[in-house]
């Protein structure tokens, strides 16, 4: 049996840990503080109850995911003995960068690293560490448990064996996997952040109200959330610090982050994760 590290147990981080543990692989989920992964085993716990309910899933194949689960704050310590491991922590370079660099130093030579970032350089993470070659991204969508796509980032080093491996495992998940080059926001970045932001920079102008934006993306693009919803669900912290990697990526003013989401951001509205948004959550 399969034993990963995931680090991160964030929105993404308690899904991505879900499915490998459904999928019988041994989970370490690491995190900054025991309260969040704490928090992260409750959304896991409650995500496989909708699971049984819909018929999904058995009780005892629930027991027996969350079982596979074990929580931990020391990386060097969860790293060793581990075929792979998938960070999933905040959107930021040298937190990133910093992650990496200890994940090398602690794993085994053949474990491979891979990173869920929606759009940080694949080959500039793995320049930090000694295994470039095992270096990829495993870009997976929100919700983990139900979106059916994993984009495959290849590094400029990353090889062949690492990228088949790593496919290999997400059809394990029941997943698809989609294989692309590195570049600023990958595919799937690089074309939902600046619809997003133009949806945001409407508002900003007064052209619109969120409703009305989200409705006319809905009902005439027939997308089945509008774009300032989906914000939310994605962490208006996340869209910016998104924006400014394609702004940065392509030195091009078209990727300027709308002040609005700037500000929303300074003021900690973050989205559904923090109650308020472009909406409000209870
Ligand atoms: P989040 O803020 O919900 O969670 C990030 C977690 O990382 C937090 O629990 C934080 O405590 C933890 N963390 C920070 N530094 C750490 C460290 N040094 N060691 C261990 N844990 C650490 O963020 P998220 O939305 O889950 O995003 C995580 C990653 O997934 C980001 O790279 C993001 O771009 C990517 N992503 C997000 C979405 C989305 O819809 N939110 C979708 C796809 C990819």
């Amino acid at each position: 049996m399969e034993k990963i590290v995931v680090i991160g147990a964030g929105t993404m981080g308690n899904g991505i840990a879900h499915v490998f543990a459904q999928a019988g692989f041994q989970v370490a989920l690491v995190d900054v503080q025991i309260q969040v992964l704490e928090k992260a085993v409750g959304i896991i716990a409650a995500n496989l109850d909708r699971q049984v309910k819909k018929g999904l899933l058995s009780e005892q194949q629930k027991t027996e995911t969350l079982s596979r689960i074990s929580l931990s704050t020391n990386l060097a310590e969860a790293a060793p003995g581990k075929d792979l491991i998938v960070e999933a922590a905040t959107e930021n370079p040298s937190v990133k960068k910093e992650i990496f660099k200890l994940a090398d130093q602690h794993s085994d030579a053949g474990c491979i690293l891979a990173t869920n970032t929606s759009s940080i350089s694949i080959t500039q993470i793995a320049a930090v560490t000694r295994r470039p070659e095992k270096v990829i991204g495993m870009h997976f969508m929100n919700p983990v448990p139900v979106m059916k796509l994993v984009e495959i980032i290849r590094g400029y080093a990353t090889s062949e064996e690492t990228c088949s491996k790593v496919k290999n495992w997400t059809l394990l998940l029941e997943k698809v996997p989609v294989e692309v080059n590195d570049a600023p926001g990958f595919i799937s970045n690089r074309v939902l952040m600046p619809m997003i932001n133009e949806a945001i920079f409407t508002v900003y102008e007064g052209v619109a109200t969120p409703e009305a934006v989200d409705s006319i993306m809905k009902l005439g693009m027939a997308h089945p959330m509008g774009p300032l919803q989906l914000a939310d669900f994605i962490g208006l912290d996340v869209c910016l610090a998104i924006m400014r990697i394609l702004h940065d990526g392509f030195s091009d003013s078209k990727y300027r982050p709308c002040p609005l989401l700037v500000k929303m951001v300074d003021a900690g509205h973050l989205g559904k994760k923090t109650g308020k948004g472009f909406y409000t959550y209870s």
